[in-house]
């Protein structure tokens, strides 16, 4: 047989493979573990929507769409079948080898997170742990009124930082004197939201929930048909478990009752300014997520709060109550106190019992 005869021969295989690649939203042979998203479970057509910053400022509309809720949540509280308006995660973005996107069971469930434990016990300078950290995001079904080409993809998933939307819907819909929640994401009632994204130098971008309008047109059956048929929840890697996030961390084989606050694991320490970015970074278009590009890095950290609502001083008494433990605070009180430690190093005594306090959560 000829080389060309060769060619010939194989060529129908490949070219059915270009063609499944083709309908993939990724390349690679299968790097579902560096996503939390279980891409092959999201329905053929629907696409991320990725809204850009510009430097005027980007208006971007659109309706949320609310969807069911499938068997993957495993809450109690809300039942499969649910209407739901978002699917609330909190995900770790830069963990091991592979920069490895992975859903925080602590964050996320309440469970345990063994990236969380050696956190809260191993002191990271700032920019470390908050590359390490998980940040909460919520992900929305969601369809876009921008008249052209956005609009004509029908539904498309929005993975946008919580802090950047969620919580400002949450306060934007509360309507005064006690007249309740504006239902921004019923299919009759709803209305459209409305967001500004501009560009602030240095990769910043300032994200704003502008406002809910009245929206100008019913969402079309199509969409709702598609939604109604699309659970969220299983398509997203919501209980990886307790092995493999500890293997990933470490990049070690998990071993029971190993005592893990010895170890190192790998961090990933995410440079802010986008300009530095190591190269191997940017070549990785399968590693990312599809918002990446608006990243939350850009986002600097403040805690919210500067108060210890048990009224002890904030980034000085960490861990010294019994309290301490299930704070509201703990994360802007380790920031702080992160912050004064490398101002003033802080004498042994009080680090060591931080150590054995969290220990145990
Ligand atoms: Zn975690």
């Amino acid at each position: 047989m000829s080389v060309r005869d060769i060619y010939k021969k194989t060529r129908e295989d490949l070219q059915r493979r270009q063609e499944e690649e083709g309908k993939k939203k990724t390349g690679g042979y299968g790097q579902q573990g560096s996503s939390i998203y279980l891409l092959d479970k999201i329905p053929d057509g629907i696409e991320f929507f990725r809204p850009k910053a510009t430097e005027e400022g980007a208006k971007w509309n659109f309706d949320i769409i609310p969807w069911f809720l499938g068997d993957n949540l495993n809450n109690p509280k809300i039942p499969p079948g649910s209407q739901m308006s978002y699917l609330f995660v909190s995900f770790h973005r830069n963990i091991g080898n592979m920069f490895d996107k992975i859903v925080c069971p602590t964050r996320t469930f309440g469970e345990p997170c063994p990236i969380d434990i050696w956190l809260r016990t191993n002191r990271l300078p700032k920019e470390q742990w908050n590359a390490v950290r998980s940040v909460d995001y919520g992900i929305y079904l969601v369809y876009v009124r921008d008249g052209g080409e956005e609009q004509e993809k029908g539904l498309q998933i929005y993975e946008v930082p919580w802090r950047w939307f969620g919580e400002v819907l949450k306060n934007r819909s509360e309507m005064p004197e006690g007249g309740g929640y504006i239902p921004y994401w019923d299919v009759e009632l709803g209305k459209t939201v409305s967001i500004i994204m501009t560009k602030k130098g240095e990769g910043k971008i300032n994200f704003d929930v502008n406002n809910l309008f009245d929206r100008r047109k019913p969402i079309p059956d199509s969409v709702l048909e598609q939604a109604a048929n699309f659970h969220l929840d299983e398509c997203v890697n919501l209980h990886p478990s307790y092995e493999y996030i500890y293997e990933t961390f470490f990049n070690k084989k998990y071993v029971e009752g190993e005592d893990m606050l010895e170890l190192k694991p790998i961090i990933n320490e995410y440079k802010t300014d986008k300009q530095e970015q190591p190269k191997e970074e940017k070549q990785k278009p399968a590693m990312t997520s599809p918002q990446d590009e608006n990243d939350i890095p850009d986002e600097k950290y403040e805690p919210v709060t500067k108060e210890c609502p048990h009224g002890h001083v904030i980034g000085r008494d960490i861990n010294r109550f019994s309290h301490c433990e299930m704070c509201t605070v703990w994360d802007a009180c380790l920031a702080l106190s992160n912050d004064n430690k490398k101002e003033a190093p802080e004498d042994e005594a009080p680090e060591q019992k931080t150590q054995r306090r969290r220990r145990n959560v």
